[in-house]
């Protein structure tokens, strides 16, 4: 069995005791003689996994009594059409806070709904290169609530605060930055997050929201359906929850708490992040990154090379070494390393040891030399 380094930005790379468990279990699920894909949402079996999933994410995520999590469908950009069809009402506005892509995706369905405020946006040269501090926001203390994308996949910009939205609920986009590092939930109204990065594999969106605030949403016509206290009061088995994806998340976070749990995550992945922008500060005239550096993301680097040719030779020299999915978004370019919590810091050390091969073979001599 050949598998390769994994640098998808997701879905992305699962650790392999978690495929290898799966794969043992697939056609019998733990003696009942049926695979846990064919089992009913509402049998024991699945139940079990169920309520396993979310004391594992209570757990992990040291989640209070004040919230509730919820599974959904339609991955995180359905949340974008979610939160403001339950939370703003038509005499409201909500505060956006534009980090990248998929701020400004956010942000165009709540105009559909309402009105939709940009609290900080900035562009250089048509990319988004940092997150704002906090004395930079414009926010809007009567907002119906502030929506932030705590970690921003495609630009390789992170949040290393959460901003104060004061008694405006803050909600975040976590899809690519979830248990990849401690978080206090109590400051937020909703997170949500796709699973397909830290959590799992696709197929289920995880959303976690306080419940006193569900009172305050939105009734009047939105179908029962896309109203979260459905959600809340089915337990998320209003209708045929996404079974296979949820086990395999359950699955995914029993690893976690095996590894110690997300502080340990953290610490590995700022191991990882400090070894891959470590080199490539190293070598200033062959690897550059854009990104400010008190907004650089732990999960996404990016990175540029001197030539578009020179970065499309280090993506196929990469994949030939077994080390795939380190092509940039089509967006921006260049390359990005998606460093999730499956990937060990030992990954990460073979691609930076590639990148110094690299530059060395294929730096130019300088002018005087
Ligand atoms: N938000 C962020 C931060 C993402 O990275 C992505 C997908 N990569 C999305 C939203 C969209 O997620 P989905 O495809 O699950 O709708």
């Amino acid at each position: 069995m050949a598998r390769v380094i994994n640098f998808n930005p997701g879905p992305s790379a699962l650790p392999l005791s978690v495929l290898q468990q799966m794969q043992e279990e697939l056609l019998d699920y733990q003696g009942t003689g049926m695979s846990i894909l064919e089992h009913s949402h509402r049998g024991q079996p699945y139940g079990e996994v169920h309520t396993e999933v979310k004391e594992l994410l209570r757990e992990l995520l040291t989640i209070p009594a004040s919230h509730e999590i919820l599974f959904m469908t339609g991955g995180a950009t359905s949340q974008f059409a979610f939160v403001p069809l339950n939370f703003l009402h038509a005499d409201r506005s909500a505060d956006y806070i534009v980090t990248g892509t998929w701020s400004v995706k956010a942000m165009a369905e709540a105009k559909i709904v309402a009105e939709a405020q940009c609290a900080w946006e900035e562009k250089q040269d048509g990319k988004y290169l940092r997150v704002p501090v906090q004395s930079e926001l414009k926010l809007d203390p009567n907002a119906a609530y502030c929506h932030m994308t705590s970690n921003n996949t495609v630009a390789g910009t992170q949040f290393h605060y959460v901003p104060d939205s004061g008694s405006v609920p803050l909600v975040a986009d976590m899809s690519s930055d979830i248990l990849s590092r401690p978080i206090d939930v109590s400051k937020f109204g909703l997170i949500y997050a796709g699973a397909q990065k830290n959590l799992g594999p696709s197929g289920v969106t995880v959303v976690i929201i306080r419940k006193s605030w569900i009172d305050e949403a939105k009734t009047e016509g939105v179908p029962k359906i896309f109203r979260y206290k459905t959600i809340l009061e089915g337990d998320s088995l209003q209708n045929t929850a996404p079974t296979f994806p949820i086990y395999a998340v359950r699955n995914n976070l029993r690893w976690v708490k095996e590894q110690g749990g997300v502080s340990a995550m953290e610490a590995q992945n700022k191991h990882k992040a400090e070894a891959l922008y470590g080199c490539i500060s190293e070598i200033p005239n062959f690897y550059t990154c854009p990104v400010e550096a008190s907004s650089r993301s732990l999960m996404n680097a990016v990175f540029r090379l001197p030539t578009e040719a020179l970065e499309k030779q280090f993506v196929a020299e990469a994949s030939a070494q077994g080390m795939h999915g380190v092509k940039g978004h089509r967006s921006v370019g260049g390359i990005r390393i998606s460093m999730y919590n499956a990937i060990g810091v030992d990954k990460v050390h073979t691609l930076v040891k590639f990148m110094r091969e690299f530059a060395k073979a294929n730096s130019r001599p300088a002018a005087n030399s």
